[in-house]
């Protein structure tokens, strides 16, 4: 989409109209303030800054503008939210002719929802079913609010229904909800409770069906197939739901079936989903980063259940991410837990999960010996691709088993160890270039003077440096001319805006730009004069070697003697440098 384009529709779309009907806000004189949606608070440290168009929370750092707090809050992407703002402004978006793969998706979206009403509609009638729910201790507000339906005792109970309401053969076809055989279609899901699958946006796009008792054929649960609109292992049960309570409590709580899901869900556990089958995959532990970094794992107490913690929590691990085990009574699942003990109790069974090396370290069933146990917590150290996460890993499996570090190290390749020890260097601060940061992402117009006098080796802090790198990479092919403008950038990598929005604030120091820009360089030629020192030392007894040495050292030396002779700087080298 054009530039021109998404300007006019941020321009029709005052930034404070737009937040204020998704959430509260407080004017107070100039500022516009409100309780952050992205963190949990008690007092409001989100800002809307009106003439800027941009907002900033000063309590969890999250900052955009009027389309990428839509985009961040109601979890959709950038031109899904472009598009919404557009219909709000009465702006029409010229798009793509639909294709063909299009409308079909909009077919079988459209049969999954009729399908769900048949069967939410079927649950009126059957009163033996809706007991039996009742029974089980579901309210009809949660069955409502996740459209959970029943299945007819029958072959063709909602091909009949959808036939009626002229869905062709075909599309009943590839739906997914129909077998066939000797060319006639019949009902896969037969006297079943429903469960609808939702898609992130809310749209169904599979079911999954319960039997009513135990002695029923065909298994006790049936899943749809994967069909245009479902892959297996995608979706997670409840997401479109709690996505929000996720991010806001900052964890996850992920349960194995739909039965524990719901009944965590009426009794408060907000911030949950259902796994949907028996083992977590990539594609779920990606979706659900979106929402948080914290999982907990709460799975049958039984020794499956707890294999399957194990497996969903190396996952977890593997992608970067932190993993506990919740662990219940050897005979109890979330849902039977609840029911016996209650809401407080699992809260204590919650507060009580443990990291995944640690349940590894306690376990007596799944591994024979602590070397097994190590070599298996190795395995998932070895497949993680962040050289700092393995630091920490092999940290804490050193701390938990009483193993020097380097004898885990040495089971790790040798390259991998020099690449932590320079991670660890990353971890000093140097305010003064975060200062810097602050100025020039707030004032993006000056950032080609500032790159003309600083060069990204004058920083010292590894994290600003590579930063200060990407923003020059980005406007080199970008003219920013404003802060909320940062968001709008789509072809920049997610994480870096999310950094860039750290730093934006509303009262950056500009008076002392010039002071910093000078004493960062003084400290590079400082330091290029150090080294140079150090080859002398290593090198000295070489004569050409020693000349040329001594001639840049010399040349570093009048440059250093220009800038602290020039009457601006004059302070700065009294004082002296902090490195
Ligand atoms: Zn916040």
């Amino acid at each position: 989409m054009e530039d021109r384009l998404i300007q006019e529709i941020k321009d029709s779309n005052d930034i404070v109209d737009v937040i204020s009907s998704y959430i509260p806000v407080i004017r107070k004189g100039n500022a516009v303030m409100a309780r952050c949606p992205f963190h949990e608070e008690k007092t409001p440290s989100f800002r809307i800054n009106e003439s800027g168009q941009y907002f900033k929370c000063f309590g969890c750092g999250k900052g955009g503008n009027v389309i990428t707090f839509v985009r961040d809050y109601e979890h959709i992407t950038f031109m899904e939210a472009v598009e919404k703002l557009a219909n709000r402004a009465g702006i029409s978006i010229s798009s793509a002719p639909k294709s063909k793969k299009r409308s079909k998706t909009e077919l079988l979206l459209n049969v999954y929802q009729m399908a769900k009403d048949f069967f939410v509609n079927n649950l009126k009638f059957e009163t033996k079913v809706y007991e039996y729910l009742q029974k089980r201790g579901l309210s009809l507000e949660t069955l409502k609010k996740f459209e959970i339906g029943y299945a007819l005792d029958s072959f063709n109970g909602l091909q009949n229904y959808l036939k009626r309401n002229n869905i062709n053969q075909n599309i009943l076809e590839n739906s997914g909800l129909f077998g066939k055989k000797n060319d006639r279609l019949y009902d896969i899901f037969r006297n079943r409770i429903m469960f609808p699958i939702h898609s992130l946006n809310g749209k169904i796009v599979a079911f999954g069906g319960r039997v009513l008792s135990p002695d029923q054929g065909g298994g006790k649960y049936i899943n749809s197939p994967t069909t245009d609109i479902y892959h297996k292992g995608d979706q997670l049960y409840g997401l479109h739901l709690t996505k929000y309570e996720i991010s806001k409590k900052k964890y996850v709580l992920i349960s194995e079936g739909y039965l524990d899901f719901l009944r965590l869900y009426e009794n408060g556990f907000t911030n949950s989903v259902a796994s949907l089958g028996t083992s977590l995959t990539e594609k779920q532990v990606k979706l659900l980063s979106r929402y948080t970094e914290k999982f907990i794992l709460l799975y049958d107490g039984d020794n499956a259940g707890q294999k399957a913690a194990v497996r969903a929590s190396s996952i977890i691990i593997k992608e970067g991410y932190s993993a506990e085990i919740a662990v219940l009574p050897s005979e109890e699942d979330p849902d039977s837990y609840l029911i016996k003990y209650g809401k407080d109790d699992l809260q204590k069974i919650i507060d009580n999960a443990v990291p995944l090396i640690e349940f590894v370290k306690k376990d007596q069933k799944q591994f024979s010996s602590q070397r097994q146990k190590i070599e298996f917590l190795m395995e998932i150290v070895r497949e993680n691709s962040d050289n700092l996460t393995k630091d920490l890993l092999i940290k804490a499996i050193s701390e938990t088993f009483r193993i020097s570090e380097n004898s885990l190290f040495s089971v790790l390749k040798p390259k991998n160890l020099r690449m932590q020890k320079q991670e660890k260097l990353k971890l000093k601060d140097h305010s003064e270039e975060r200062t810097l940061m602050e100025f020039i992402i707030n004032s993006p117009n000056l950032i080609k003077n500032v790159a003309e006098r600083v060069k990204p080796d004058y920083f010292l802090n590894e994290i600003y440096k590579k930063l200060f790198i990407e923003l020059l990479k980005i406007t080199e092919t970008h003219k920013i001319e404003s802060v909320s403008e940062w968001f709008d950038l789509q072809d920049v990598d997610k994480k870096i805006i999310d950094q860039i929005s750290e730093f934006i604030t509303d009262n950056y120091g500009n008076e002392i730009i010039d002071e910093i820009i000078n004493s960062m360089y003084i400290r590079k030629i400082k330091l290029d004069i150090k080294n140079i020192n150090n080859k002398i030392m290593l090198f000295g007894d070489n004569i050409e070697m020693f000349k040329a040495l001594i001639k840049e050292k010399e040349d570093l030396k009048n440059q250093l003697n220009e800038i602290i002779d020039s009457p601006s700087t004059q302070f700065i080298a009294q004082r002296g440098l902090n490195e």
